[in-house]
């Protein structure tokens, strides 16, 4: 049950601050299964 019906939209549906990774694409791990050096394993960058 929700108990505040938000009637604002999420604000991350305006400029999330962050974006797909451009050397993993998103996985967070590189093409060598280790923590993409990019985002730090993030996924995103
Ligand atoms: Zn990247
Ligand atoms: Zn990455």
């Amino acid at each position: 049950m929700t108990e505040h019906p938000d009637d604002r939209a999420p604000l991350v549906d305006l400029a999330p601050q962050r974006w797909q990774c451009c050397h993993c694409g998103g996985t967070g791990v590189d093409s060598y299964a280790e923590t993409c050096p990019h985002c730090g394993g993030l996924g995103f960058c």
